[in-house]
């Protein structure tokens, strides 16, 4: 039995939570419904569509599977050090999602 991997979109017909931002996905929402087979475990993950982009990049750097927890290490590396509120850590990170922050502006050199 192979692994397998699918993605479609769907319209929430109950509140759901994003598998990667810990974001509500809102009742009429649209999101997607990642599912499928990997290494013998059936899952089936709901996902806000912000959270996409960023799978995106992250998929540029990294090969293979993800997680809620590896995705957030990548963001904090590749953006948080460039990122113009950086140095204001000390008043708090505007990390806004578990895994990304749409507060995220680049530093310009
Ligand atoms: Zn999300």
């Amino acid at each position: 039995m192979s692994d397998f991997f699918c993605t479609k979109t769907a319209k929430a017909r109950k509140e759901h939570k994003c598998c990667l931002c810990d974001k509500i996905i809102h009742k009429g929402e649209v999101h997607f419904v990642k599912s499928g087979k990997f290494e013998g475990y059936m899952f089936s993950d709901r996902q806000c569509l912000p959270c996409e982009p960023v799978l995106e990049e992250f998929h540029k750097d990294w090969d293979g599977g993800y997680s809620q927890h590896n995705v957030k290490e990548w963001w904090v590396d590749a953006k948080c050090a460039k990122c113009v509120y950086y140095d204001d850590y000390d008043e708090g990170c505007l990390m806004t999602h578990y895994c990304r922050c749409e507060n995220f502006k680049e530093m310009v050199q």
